[in-house]
């Protein structure tokens, strides 16, 4: 029998649409591979019933000639930070830990309205907060790449974690992460999975917790690119709920999976290969670097000169905006109350009670980057170098077709190596991963490559977002092609 929980997205669909396979069958190998799999800690909450029968309701779909969806019948899994209509969304926070939404995210709708089917919510730092899981209040996943020892003792990365080792494990065929700094194609690498990071509005934030605005993203994970460019096709696109997405068509992603790239020109920027950049990632990227010339790609040297200052701009901006967006979190609505004698009492107390230390230390900076004595020297002067990194991207651009760089400076580490770290050197593991955050340029993490202990390193594939002059291009080409639409 095949082997359905390693399948990729695109072989069960077209097992399932000869009929050789159907979707309970395949729901049913992933609730068993869960089960089997319960020590990773991958998924906060399960919901099996609800997945047997969405999986026997597209089965039937499909048997009675009805209109599928593009995704039809395919196990996923949500990061527990997208709200899911009736099923519990904690953003792995003991403050939402009973949380359960009246409403479903529009990403999470939009998956759904393609048939897919539903396994269950998978774990992510406290908030999106971190690089490891290690934030979670529900415990660290592990990274389902064992040790050299063979023991499970590494983290996945972070925060969508839980949806990387998810997908690894064969315990999904494909998940959503969400992407703030690195969130997305950090814990790619670790698990050796690919992940998207779209462009800044390409899919709508509308029901997913808020981190800091004007980086989040969601984004799939999957087994490959063309997995992860089929479900991109159904998480993207306008909304009315989010007026940051940008009201553009989606086009069919898997029809640029052509793999000729003869004469694209790939840039490498040398702001990203610093003294004591560990060997191992060094020489997967030079690896990666061969695989592009021998397809036939010029590869040229770039700078983009304000890398350096990426790391800290992004920690005062997404700190500032999450200070201001869990201020919502105050006992009086969602769930956990902690009373008090005075109303101020009963907020000091829910929300010391409810943030672990990790958030409470964001909020405590982004409140004092936006107190009155400090916002222009911090955050204005964040936001205006943000627009230089911004620059420096579009610059570039005008030469080379993307950009190829490392998704994180190691391995994935040991989370007990994790937990001894001091807040700042975990930051400093976004240091490949916030650029194009900040710019808010399209990323593409994918496994290239093994460590000399036998885990997965990964590479960002960097592209290009519309300006001006691509954008008035863009419009033009897809007015004449109103049919792949
Ligand atoms: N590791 C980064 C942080 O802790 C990125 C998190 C994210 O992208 N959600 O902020």
């Amino acid at each position: 029998m095949t082997d359905l929980v390693n399948l990729h997205i695109s072989e069960a669909l077209d097992l399932l649409n000869k009929k050789e396979i159907s979707s309970v069958e395949l729901t049913k190998a992933h609730l068993a591979e869960m089960e089997k799999a319960r020590f990773l800690n991958a998924y906060i909450t399960e919901t099996p019933d609800r997945a047997l029968a969405d999986a026997a309701a597209s089965d039937k779909r499909r048997a009675n000639g009805e209109a599928l969806g593009a995704l039809d019948g395919i196990p996923i899994a949500n990061k527990d930070l997208y709200c899911t209509k009736g099923i519990r969304t904690t953003a792995a926070s003991k403050i939402l830990s009973k949380f359960v939404p009246p409403y479903e995210s529009t990403v999470s709708q939009k998956l759904k309205d393609a048939g897919t089917v539903m396994l269950g919510k998978v774990n992510t730092d406290q908030f999106a907060m971190g690089g490891s899981t290690v934030t979670s209040f529900f415990g660290v996943t592990k990274n389902p790449w064992a040790d050299e020892n063979g023991e499970y003792t590494l983290v996945p990365g972070g925060s969508s974690g839980g949806s990387a080792a998810a997908v690894s494990a064969g315990l999904c065929m494909g998940a959503t992460g969400s992407d703030t700094g690195g969130s997305i194609r950090q814990p790619a690498s670790f698990c050796g999975v690919t992940g998207i990071k779209p462009t800044y509005g390409r899919c709508s934030r509308y029901g997913i917790v808020a981190f800091a605005s004007s980086l989040d993203q969601a984004g799939p994970m999957a087994r490959s690119v063309k997995d992860c460019a089929l479900m991109l096709h159904e998480m993207a696109g306008a909304d009315q709920f989010d007026s940051t997405v940008a009201e553009l068509p989606v086009p069919d992603y898997t029809a640029a999976l052509t793999g000729d790239i003869r004469g694209k020109k790939i840039g490498i920027p040398r702001e990203y290969r610093p003294d004591g950049l560990n060997a191992e990632v060094a020489k997967v990227w030079d690896k990666g670097i061969e695989f592009l010339k021998n397809a036939g790609a010029e590869v040229v040297d770039i700078s983009l000169p304000h890398t350096k200052y990426a790391l800290p701009v992004y920690y005062i901006i997404a700190c500032a905006e999450a200070s201001s967006n869990l201020s919502r979190y105050d006992g009086v609505r969602y769930t956990t109350r902690v009373d008090g004698k005075t109303l101020d009492e009963m907020y000091e107390n829910t929300r010391t009670d409810g943030f672990g230390a990790e958030v409470s230390r964001r909020i405590l900076l982004g409140t004092f980057v936006l107190s009155a004595g400090f916002y222009d020297a911090y955050y204005t002067r964040a936001q205006r170098v943000r627009r230089l990194i911004y620059n420096d991207f579009i610059e570039a651009f005008k030469n080379v077709d993307a950009i190829l760089v490392p998704a994180a400076p190691t391995p994935a580490l040991s989370y007990e190596a994790f937990k001894n770290m001091s807040p700042v050197d975990t930051y400093l593991g976004d240091v490949f991963t916030t650029p194009a955050s900040l710019a808010g340029v399209p990323s593409l993490s994918l496994p290239i490559g093994l460590s000399d202990k036998g885990l997965p390193i990964g590479l960002q594939v960097i592209g290009s977002i519309l300006t001006k002059t691509r954008f008035s291009k863009f419009l033009k080409y897809w007015k004449n092609r109103q049919d792949l639409i």
